[in-house]
């Protein structure tokens, strides 16, 4: 069926139909266990953890829109990237985006580390930093791109290359992405994951993580951690998940579209000192970016003026739920210094240039010209002077 177009793959897929009932929405399996004919004869599946086959659709669909050659539903992006970082091991060494998304930074910092996985953290978009990092027990080099909240573009073909020549394994997270507008398989990594708590599901009703591997071998390993490790999507969630992806090119175009302009109007500005959105031509990553995805997406952030009241702003503005997450039917407006990124120390943060006067905007759905008169009239009213918290 890949000869379809994304669009209509996320309808006509394997899972168009239920081959049982021909319903045409897959059926919740709402079960931990399976009935056995005997003790010798095990049918295809034997308890939930193992496979659920709601899950399975999940996982099929979405192995399918990443050119992969199978998919695993995690019940959080967290428990999807967590569980991906156990195929290293004691005294392996992984490098990392700098800017990371702030969960991922605390597992590989507080967690992994304490495991004896050690960690570099570089600027991912400057190549010749990531090869000076490289290490003999280099294992892993994780991507986020664009990365959160500062919209930063590694060069994905580029870094891969980097971990094939040293035999290491490239993860990519691609939920600012998703397959509609990114692939990283075809471009050479080995994993891409995904909040698909985000974009995929897309209505702020669910947590789930994805991931999906390139090669056979990769399959069974992660499979095993998959089963081993337990944190499995539950099949109520999956079905969630599944229903959300059929819509992910109608909402996602919108939202970026809307994201685009929204990136325009703030960047002209004279409250705003600075925009961070890869469709920008002053970003440095636009043309990088350019080559490898097929648009700039529908996050970016933004730093209002020194003398510009944050909780001022933040006050006057009504449409934008504030709020954590992103990639949601209504936009999301967020302070990555105290929420996303709050597991970080301050120095850590201000070292990334996450400063205390960013805001990350997530653009929904709804009609540009009521988000661009919101921001106006925020704008207008808000004072200016240093109040912050
Ligand atoms: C939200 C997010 C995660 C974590 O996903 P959860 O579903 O919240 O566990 C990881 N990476 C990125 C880029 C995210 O935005």
């Amino acid at each position: 069926m890949s000869n379809l177009s994304f669009d209509t793959r996320l309808l006509h897929n394997k899972h168009k139909f239920d081959s049982q009932t021909g319903a045409v929405s897959v059926p919740i399996y709402q079960t931990s266990t399976f009935h056995q004919i005997n003790p010798d004869t095990f049918g295809k599946y034997d308890y939930s953890r193992s496979g659920n086959p709601t899950r399975e659709a999940l996982e099929e669909v979405i192995a399918d829109l990443e050119d992969g050659v199978k998919g695993f539903a995690f019940s959080s992006g967290m428990a999807a990237i967590s569980t991906t970082f156990l195929l290293l091991s004691q005294g392996d060494h992984v490098l990392i985006s700098e800017d990371v998304y702030g969960g991922t930074f605390r597992v590989v910092t507080e967690v992994l580390a304490r495991y004896g996985v050690e960690n570099t953290f570089v600027d991912m978009s400057n190549l010749q930093a990531v090869k000076n990092a490289i290490r003999p027990n280099t294992k892993v080099l994780y991507v986020e791109t664009p990365s959160n909240p500062l919209l930063k573009v590694t060069d994905l073909a580029a870094v891969c290359q980097i971990a094939k020549k040293h035999g290491a394994l490239t993860f990519v997270d691609n939920t600012f992405m998703t397959p509609l507008y990114q692939r990283p398989l075809s471009l050479g990594a080995d994993v891409v994951l995904h909040s698909a708590t985000k974009f995929i599901a897309g209505h702020s009703d669910v947590t789930a993580g994805l991931a999906v591997v390139k090669d056979a071998s990769l399959a069974k390993q992660l499979g095993f951690l998959q089963n081993a490790f337990g944190a499995v999507l539950a099949p109520q969630d999956a079905w969630l998940v599944l229903r959300g992806l059929k819509t992910l090119q109608v909402r996602l175009e919108r939202s970026a579209q809307n994201a685009s302009a929204m990136a325009a109007y703030l960047d002209q500005h004279p409250k705003i000192k600075h925009v961070h959105y890869p469709g920008l031509t002053h970003h440095p990553g636009y043309d990088v970016h350019q080559r490898q995805a097929s648009h700039p997406g529908a996050v970016l952030s933004f730093e209002l003026h020194e003398e510009i009241s944050l909780n001022s702003f933040l006050s006057c503005i009504t449409l934008p739920v504030f709020a954590v997450s992103l990639g949601a039917v209504e936009s999301i407006l967020s302070y990555p210094a105290k929420m996303s990124h709050a597991a970080m120390s301050v120095e850590e943060r201000e070292k990334r240039g996450i400063s205390s006067n960013l805001l990350r905007l997530s653009v929904g759905l709804e009609h540009i010209d009521d988000l661009v008169c919101d921001f106006e009239n925020a704008f207008e009213r808000t004072k200016s002077h240093i109040q912050l918290s």
